[in-house]
């Protein structure tokens, strides 16, 4: 199969025609690019698990690009989930509902839910509502690898397994959305994202967060997998010292390393292999996963600077520790 690579209206229409006629289509979205097809339709949903090569029991979320398509595939819109909509939808958040008899348990995995997200891109949105139907996407790498914020990323995973690929230019947030739990007893943030337990507290009462553990007490299912995961070894260094001591000790040791360092102390480098990430947190998660990949293809070994765990940095830290498969130094 030829993978093609198009953008503005052209892409979305053969998108959307893609779609209709069961196939499967990556598009931009300002968490990451997903791997959309129609989620009303088992045949197009098995279709996304094969061109990711991802295991079917981890559940897809269904995206919309208005409030008002999300009745149709819920059993049950709470008052406390239509505020949350009404305050983050569209953005960098996922909600599950219990599930509709329209979503095919293709889509959830086989659970009672079904995680909802509108997204806040504009060509996202567009392509969505050309399609006429719900888009089930996960992220659009191939399973286990770091999730793409660029169509060049998803070329790199998905050439020739699936027929196109919508260019959208760079993700805005960069990292996957928030996932919100409400159909437990507290609502839980199954996985961090852009959205922070901070901002969803001036809605809720009470929410248990994840705070960038690596395994929280209720893993959202799929988080037993290994994810975000660079191709070489990387670890996390909890200051800069720490950083340059490990980086120099694994280059005497003949490895290739290159250090991910914050922009004030790119001047501590000295000489050493380096890869600015950003000055600011939100800069940092946008480019957080494109840094990765463009480390992985040059160096043999990855040292990341700590980011701590204020705001979104919590977020994007969840992500740096399972990829350094929570090695600190
Ligand atoms: P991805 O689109 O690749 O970021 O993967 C979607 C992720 O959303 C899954 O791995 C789960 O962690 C989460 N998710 C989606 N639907 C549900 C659901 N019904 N219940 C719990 N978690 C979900
Ligand atoms: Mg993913």
């Amino acid at each position: 199969m030829v993978t093609k690579v198009l953008s503005g209206e052209k892409a979305i229409e053969e998108g959307a025609r893609l779609i209709q006629s069961g196939e499967v289509v990556a598009f931009p979205t300002e968490t990451v690019y997903g791997l959309g097809g129609n989620a009303l339709d088992p045949n197009s949903i098995a279709k996304i698990y094969k061109a990711k090569g991802r295991p079917s029991d981890n559940p897809l979320i269904v995206h919309v690009s208005r409030v008002e398509d999300i009745d149709p595939l819920v059993k049950e819109f709470s008052e406390i989930n239509r505020r949350l909509v009404q305050e983050f939808m569209p953005g960098a958040i996922t909600l599950l509902f219990p599930r509709s008899e329209l979503v095919p348990i293709e889509v959830t995995a086989g659970l009672g839910t079904v995680g909802i997200r509108i997204p806040s891109c504009e060509v996202a949105r567009q392509f969505i509502s050309a399609c006429g139907v719900p888009i089930a996407a996960p992220s659009a790498n191939a399973s286990t690898r770091v999730s793409p914020t660029t169509a060049g990323h998803v070329l790199e995973d998905m050439d020739g397994r699936i027929p196109l690929i919508i260019d959208g230019g760079e993700c805005q947030v960069g990292i996957e959305s928030t996932v919100l739990d409400l159909t437990s007893d507290i609502p839980t943030i199954l996985r961090p994202g852009a959205v922070t337990a901070e901002m969803l507290l001036s809605v809720l009462g009470t929410v248990k967060t994840h705070e960038g553990e690596v395994l929280s007490s209720a893993p959202a299912p799929g988080m037993k997998y290994k994810h975000y995961a660079t191709s070489v070894p990387m670890v996390l260094a909890e200051s800069v010292n720490s950083l340059i001591a490990e980086y120099d000790e694994m280059s005497g040791r003949g490895l290739k390393v290159v250090a991910l360092v914050r922009s004030e102390s790119v001047g501590s480098m000295q000489g050493r292999n380096y890869i600015d990430i950003g000055a600011t947190d939100e800069e940092v998660c946008r480019n957080i996963y494109k840094i990765m990949r463009d480390a992985e293809k040059e160096y043999g070994y990855i040292v990341c600077i700590h980011l701590g765990f204020e705001g979104v940095c919590a977020s994007v830290m969840n992500r740096l520790t399972k990829s350094a498969g929570g090695k600190v130094v």
